[in-house]
C-alpha cells in the first residue's frame, strides 16, 4: 500500500482532493465495500449514528475499530455479547487475519491502541507526538521523519485490509468505522478515494463539555477534547476530503429528525433510505463505544443536560474560548461573539 506519509501538501495547481496514488487491489475492485468514516469529537453521538447506518440491511457497524486490539486484550464483549474471539463475525474476521500474518489475533494493530500500553505516560506522549507530526505532514507539508509514525501506518494498513475480510464474512457492501479521529478521517479519503465517506458528526460543544465534564474531566481538557478536534478538523477536510466524500451531521437532527437526516445519510452513500435505520432488531457487532450499544431498546431523545449543569461562570469560561468555533459551525446563535483580540 503507497501510504501518503510524506507527500507534501497539496500545491495550489494540484488537484485538490487527488487520491492516494495506489491502494489495496481489492479495495479498488467494482464489488468493493463503502467505508464510512465518522470523525467526531467524543461525546457527539457517534456510536447512535454508527448503530444506525448498521441498522440497514446493507450496513455492517465496526464501531470504534482503532480500540479492537485493547477489547481484545481485556475480552471486552461485542455488542452481540459474545467475546470478540467468539463472536459470529469477529472470530471469522480474525481467524483470516491470523492465518495470513501467521500471529494470534491479539498481536493486531489498528493504531495508537493497545490496552496494556495505554496506562503509560510515555505512551501518550509518543501517540500526541505522532499525530502532532502526521498534522503537520497534512497542514504544512513537513517531511515525515519516520521515528512515531509507523505505528500509525502499520496501522492504517492493518485497518484498509481488515475492510476486506469484514465485507467477505459478513456480505455487506457499505462497512461503519466510528473510531472518530479526524486524521485517520483524513487519510482513509485519501487512501480510498471514492469508496470512502467521512461523515463529519458535529455536536453543539456545550452539551460535549458538560458530558466530558461529567466524566470526571478538567474543564481546560473538555474544552480541548471539542474545540481541538473541530479547529484542526475542519481545514484539513476541506483540503482533503472531496465534496461527495464528505457530509456534516448535526447530533440534534440525528435525533429529532431521524427519518429525514438518516435519508439524507443514505443519499450521501448512494444507497437507498430504509426504515430499519431508525430501529435495532437486527443484532451489531460493532466495538467498544457509548454503552447504549447494550441497550435493548433505544429511544431518541434530545439529551440537553448541560443546559441544567452548567453554571454561568462554566458557560462563560466555555464560549469566551470556544465561542467562535460554536458560531462557525452553526451553533450558538444565543451567544454574543468574543471580542476580537487587539492588535498589538
Ligand atoms: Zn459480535
Amino acid at each position: 500500500m503507497a501510504y501518503p506519509a510524506s507527500t507534501p501538501a497539496r500545491p495550489d495547481n494540484a488537484r485538490p482532493h487527488a487520491p492516494a496514488q495506489t491502494r489495496p487491489q481489492k479495495l479498488q475492485s467494482a464489488d468493493a465495500p463503502t467505508v464510512v468514516f465518522i470523525s467526531s469529537a467524543g461525546h457527539s453521538g457517534s456510536t447512535l449514528l454508527d448503530m444506525m447506518i448498521g441498522n440497514l440491511s446493507y450496513a455492517e457497524s465496526l464501531g470504534e475499530l482503532m480500540v479492537m486490539p485493547g477489547e481484545i486484550a481485556l475480552g471486552s464483549p461485542c455488542t452481540c455479547g459474545a467475546s470478540l474471539l467468539e463472536c459470529p463475525l469477529w472470530s471469522r474476521v480474525l481467524a483470516r487475519w491470523s492465518q495470513r500474518h501467521g500471529r494470534p489475533p491479539g498481536d493486531i494493530r489498528l493504531g495508537w491502541m493497545a490496552h496494556s500500553q495505554h496506562a503509560s505516560r510515555a505512551f501518550r506522549l509518543a501517540r500526541a507526538a505522532s499525530h502532532g507530526w502526521r498534522w503537520l505532514q497534512l497542514r504544512a507539508g513537513v517531511p515525515a521523519l519516520g521515528l512515531a509514525e509507523p505505528v500509525y501506518r502499520r496501522g492504517l494498513e492493518q485497518t484498509l485490509e481488515l475492510y476486506d475480510d469484514v465485507a467477505e464474512c459478513s456480505g455487506k457492501r457499505v462497512l461503519v468505522n466510528s473510531s472518530k479521529p479526524y486524521l485517520v478521517a483524513v487519510d482513509h479519503a485519501r487512501l480510498l478515494g471514492a469508496r470512502c465517506r467521512v461523515i463529519n458528526l458535529v455536536r453543539d460543544g456545550r452539551a460535549v463539555y458538560a458530558s466530558f465534564l461529567r466524566h470526571g474531566f478538567a474543564p481546560r481538557a473538555a474544552l480541548h477534547a471539542w474545540q481541538h478536534h473541530y479547529d484542526r478538523a475542519l481545514p484539513l477536510f476541506e483540503r482533503y476530503v472531496g465534496p461527495g466524500q464528505l457530509l456534516t451531521v448535526r447530533y440534534e437532527d440525528l435525533v429529532t429528525r431521524p427519518q429525514e437526516t438518516m435519508s439524507r445519510v443514505c443519499g450521501f452513500l448512494g444507497e437507498p433510505f430504509e426504515p430499519s435505520a431508525l430501529e435495532f432488531s437486527a443484532p451489531h457487532h460493532n466495538v467498544n463505544g457509548n454503552d447504549i450499544r447494550f441497550r435493548p431498546r433505544h429511544e431518541l431523545r434530545l439529551d440537553e443536560r448541560w443546559r441544567r449543569e452548567l453554571s454561568a461562570s462554566q458557560l462563560e469560561f466555555f464560549m469566551q474560548h470556544a465561542g467562535r468555533t460554536m458560531l462557525r459551525m452553526g451553533y450558538g446563535a444565543d451567544v454574543t461573539p468574543p471580542a476580537a483580540p487587539r492588535a498589538a
